[in-house]
């Protein structure tokens, strides 16, 4: 069904609708993304301060039958927060929307606005003697709108689960502009469809979040972090054994790293303190929290030492203090800017089974070298089979003259994940830059099933229009 742009009259008809300001001329920040692989050229901003003012804004493009794009921090890596091209769209940004509107310490729970920034989410948990645990590179500007929009994971996942598994309930508006006042603070409820898991991870093509119940954890007394050399990626899986051997399910994240990764943030971001220099071949961080009373140190050192005279660890640093520990995981974050500024020629964010995660980085180095000189970095929360598998132009070549292998490398690199039992969506989600992914990987019978749950949810197709599902 085709939509009509938000033009100067729709723009006049929305305006008086909602206070003054609420309305603002697309720029730079609505229109780019972090990968510069999508541009917004048109479109109106709109930026609600309240759940009624977003209504009104979905009621009138649902007349008009205008597509509405919801932005958050515009840190998503899949183009799902732009459009590039097509009618006008409203551009919902959620930025006056930010409000932590409560923290409950009996329910463990904290009710933030979907324009809340993770790190004010974090924070207030903090404040509180809390612990929300999602925790990404991009936290300072990503939204809890735009995390659960995208279901994303980082670094917490292993202990904790996707954002989806820490989200409680949601308050919403539907595609009509009906509000869904889902804000709970249970942990059972089974009344009916689960309307909250149909709009996590639907990346705004079901449903526009305006605030989100979230679970809250108790803060970890004590923190251990390891930097480890690996013998190869296999020991990475062995090391997660020891350590949740002696941790259990204390062990919070196991973070894979090739040396590819530090020899780019040397090059790039010389002021980040590498923790071994020069890097080995492959190097893990590995964390855990525990509770009072525990010597946690000491656990993860015994697994370490247990490790090394296995000859699966070859040398590793256990964090003494808090800035120690920091410094291990900016040295990890440093590593995606790293890469931007490099300049990849494709990125894949792809998971496998763990049992055939050193299979499949064996596998794809072998496919990618036969393909031409590429340089190839990995790197990813190995302890959830999630690995980033980005390639670059050989040293002192630029990724444009490379513009037109992008396409095979991906397949190349897909097919490989996929063939091994994988996704080849594992936590950035489809946005517009994997709707080929998805018509091409996707079960037909759940392909169908969505495309039936967009059509009941959003007949006019009026919510990120082209966002998720391929044209069908
Ligand atoms: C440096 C860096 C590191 C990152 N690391 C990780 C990582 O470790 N793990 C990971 O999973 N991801 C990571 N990401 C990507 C991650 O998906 C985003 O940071 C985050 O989930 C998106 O939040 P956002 O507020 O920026 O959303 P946006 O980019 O604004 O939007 C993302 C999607 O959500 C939709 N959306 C936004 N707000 C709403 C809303 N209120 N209701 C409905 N739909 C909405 C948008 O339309 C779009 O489809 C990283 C990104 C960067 C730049």
């Amino acid at each position: 069904m085709a939509l009509n742009p938000a033009d100067d009259a729709f723009a006049a008809r929305l305006g008086a609708l909602l206070p003054v300001g609420t309305l603002r001329p697309l720029s730079p920040r609505y229109a780019t993304e972090p990968r510069g692989r999508f541009r917004a050229r048109e479109g109106i901003v709109a930026a609600p301060a309240s759940p009624a003012e977003v209504a009104a804004i979905v009621r009138a493009c649902a007349a008009a039958r205008v597509g509405i794009v919801p932005f958050g921090g515009g840190t998503g890596l899949v183009g799902g927060q732009i459009l590039p091209d097509g009618p006008a769209p409203v551009i919902l940004s959620t930025e006056r929307l930010n409000r932590i509107r409560g923290v409950d310490g009996t329910e463990d729970a904290l009710v933030a606005e979907a324009g809340a920034t993770l790190a004010a989410v974090r924070a207030a948990a903090e404040q509180a003697d809390r612990l929300f645990p999602l925790s990404l590179a991009s936290e300072g500007s990503a939204t809890i709108g735009g995390v659960l929009a995208a279901n994303a994971g980082g670094t917490q996942v292993l202990r904790h689960g996707n954002a989806r598994a820490l989200c409680l309930g949601l308050e919403a508006v539907l595609a009509d502009g009906s509000v869904w006042h889902g804000l709970t603070p249970l942990r059972k409820d089974n009344l009916g469809y689960d309307l909250r898991d149909l709009l996590i991870g639907a990346e705004g093509t079901l449903g526009i979040v305006t605030a989100a119940s979230l679970r809250l954890f108790p803060r970890p007394a004590r923190t251990a972090t390891a930097w480890l050399a690996l013998r190869d990626p296999a020991a990475a899986l062995a090391l997660l054994g020891r350590a949740r051997a002696a941790l259990g399910d204390g062990v919070t994240a196991c973070e894979l790293m090739a040396r590819q990764g530090f020899d780019f943030v040397a090059e790039t971001l010389p002021d980040i303190r590498q923790p071994m220099t020069p890097p080995p071949a492959w190097a893990l961080l590995i964390e855990a929290g525990g509770p009072a009373g525990f010597d946690i140190d000491a656990a993860l050192e015994a697994a370490v030492a247990d490790a090394m005279a296995a000859g699966e660890v070859a040398d590793g640093v256990i964090a003494r203090s808090g800035a120690q520990r920091a410094a291990f995981w900016a040295a990890r974050e440093a590593i995606p800017e790293a890469n931007r500024r490099i300049g990849a020629i494709a990125s894949h964010d792809i998971a496998v089974p763990l049992a055939a995660l050193p299979g499949f980085i064996d596998r794809v180095a072998a496919t990618v070298a036969a393909m031409g000189p590429f340089r190839l970095n990995v790197f990813g929360h190995a302890g959830d089979g999630n690995l980033h598998v980005n390639l670059f132009p050989p040293a002192g070549q630029g990724r444009a003259a490379f513009a037109d292998r992008r396409a095979a490398l991906t397949r190349a690199v897909h097919d490989l994940a996929h063939g091994m039992g994988g996704s080849v969506a594992a936590e950035h989600g489809v946005g517009r830059f994997k709707t080929g992914a998805l018509a091409r990987y996707a079960d037909p019978a759940k392909l169908a099933a969505m495309r039936a749950v967009k059509a009941a949810l959003d007949p006019l197709g009026i919510l990120n229009p082209g966002a998720v599902l391929p044209p069908g």
